[in-house]
């Protein structure tokens, strides 16, 4: 090939920022990248799912800005895959397309009740205090009005992300730069007790000891073990045996021995309870949940023993839940695209010049720096392909640029990216923060095009 190989990057993630860092941290395989994303903004949960409070995960995004500065690598910003260009068209001009685009939805719980007003997902939650164009500005003002308690079902660290925002104090937050309207939506909040419900015990939860902890150093809510901290079975035992489910175990022995302490607001920890329904005429009143106990593989079953716990709203944070994109094989069961250290997979055989990374490749797991491990996976693959004599060819790689085919779209560029975030930062300038995110996608358009 006498240019370079063509990659596009679906996904502005990490993953996918990583996989065009580890594309041209490398000279012996010329190529191009065109990393392309369908919101305006670069950066995935780095921007839309790390908590505003976290700031040093947040920085991550500083070293992955610098990865758009480099000569070879291009942001296309504002473009959807299958809206404003089809798969086809990119086949046709790309050598190779590494799919990064994540797993945004979340999972239900297929319970009754599900669907009654006040039953949310983390994921629609998380999107609104994080700023995602995607939210109306109001989505959560009401709810968080009229909400006094909640139950956040689930055990994983977004759960606790979930908790920590809905019962920190306004100024342990108002330094973060979540929009405007959400500092004042959590500062009129009504929220007093949030509910965290763990169909297992406190060893088989998959948050991590450090983001736990957090929990029990909040300004205005006290933590209560309410019921199930018992880890005396044998599969909690044998877990315990894993230094980090040992650390994890000892901080919920501590929580139950606190004493009431008088605070306004409360985080009640629920392990061994399953929920079965959530109940309410018009909106939701209460979640029945049924007690559990676990097998000797640590696996939790039912015990027909159940209690209602009252409750104004449900917000299930179970894990997200990766989708397919025509034309991608993709594993319905796993909801992942099948693959072989990234290699896209039809039944046994590779798509030439297809790829993935990220959560769309492996499920929704892992910390951000697992994501760098995972696309230097893929693209050893992708650069031992393009060594290989005719493997990858893009189906007609005439153009010169595929930005012919995007002559539709509005695209928002690395210039365009840099103004929003100049612009972000002025806005936190005038009330003394570092940055506040514009969240909607009129006004980040705006922004970009300055
Ligand atoms: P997760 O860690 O997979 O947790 C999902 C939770 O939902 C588990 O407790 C699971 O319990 C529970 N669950 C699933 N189905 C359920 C059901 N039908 N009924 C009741 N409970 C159910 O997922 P996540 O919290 O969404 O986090 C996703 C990934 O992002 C994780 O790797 C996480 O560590 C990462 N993350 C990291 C940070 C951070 O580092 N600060 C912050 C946020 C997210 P079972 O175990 O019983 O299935």
């Amino acid at each position: 090939m006498d240019r370079p190989v063509r990659v596009a990057v679906v996904g502005s993630g990490p993953s996918g920022m990583y996989a065009a860092d580890a594309l041209t941290a490398q000279d012996d395989v010329p190529v191009s990248v065109d990393i392309i994303d369908r919101l305006p903004t670069p950066f995935g949960l780095v921007r839309y799912g790390v908590a505003p409070d976290h700031l040093s995960i947040r920085s991550v995004r500083d070293t992955l800005d610098k990865i758009l500065d480099k000569p070879s690598v291009r942001f296309l910003g504002n473009v959807e895959v299958g809206v404003d260009v089809s798969m086809e068209r990119l086949r046709d001009f790309y050598d190779a397309i590494v799919l990064t685009y994540g797993a945004s939805r979340d999972r239900a719980l297929g319970i009754p009740g599900e669907h009654l007003p006040g039953s949310i997902a983390a994921t629609d939650f998380v999107n609104w205090y994080t700023g995602h164009p995607d939210m109306p500005p109001d989505a959560f003002v009401g709810f968080l009005a009229e909400t006094r308690r909640v139950a956040v079902v689930g055990v994983g660290n977004v759960a606790v992300d979930v908790t920590r925002v809905l019962s920190k104090a306004p100024g342990e937050i108002d330094h973060t730069d979540m929009p405007q309207h959400v500092l004042e939506a959590l500062r009129d909040s009504s929220v007093t007790d949030v509910h965290v419900i763990g169909r297992r015990g406190p060893a088989q939860a998959t948050w991590t000891t450090k983001e736990l902890r957090e929990l029990g150093e909040l300004e205005e809510a006290q933590v209560i073990v309410e019921e199930g901290g018992d880890v005396s079975d044998e599969a909690s035992r044998r877990a315990a045996e894993d230094k980090a489910v040992a650390r994890n175990i000892a901080v919920v022995a501590e929580w139950s021995q606190r004493a009431d302490d008088g605070r306004g607001r409360r985080v009640h920890l629920h392990f061994r309870c399953r929920p079965v329904e959530i109940v309410g005429d018009d909106r939701v009143e209460g979640l029945v949940v049924e007690r559990t106990e676990l097998d000797a593989e640590g696996q939790a079953h039912g015990t027909g023993d159940t209690h209602r716990i009252a409750v104004d709203a449900v917000i299930r944070s179970v894990g997200y839940r990766g989708t397919a994109v025509p034309g991608v094989p993709f594993d319905e069961r796993r909801n992942v695209i099948p693959n072989i250290d990234g290699r896209v997979m039809d039944g046994e055989v590779p798509v030439p010049g297809l790829y993935v990374a990220g959560w769309i490749k492996r499920g929704p797991t892992g910390i951000i720096g697992t994501n760098k491990k995972d696309a230097v996976q893929t693209v050893t693959c992708l650069l031992a392909d393009a060594r290989a004599p005719g493997f990858l060819t893009a189906a007609s790689p005439e153009p010169e640029s595929v930005d012919g085919a995007l002559a539709g779209a509005t695209v928002v560029d690395a210039a365009g990216w840099r103004r929003i975030d100049a612009a972000e930062r002025a806005l936190g300038a005038r009330r003394g923060r570092d940055r506040t995110t514009i969240s909607t996608r009129d006004e980040l358009l705006g922004a970009a095009q300055g």
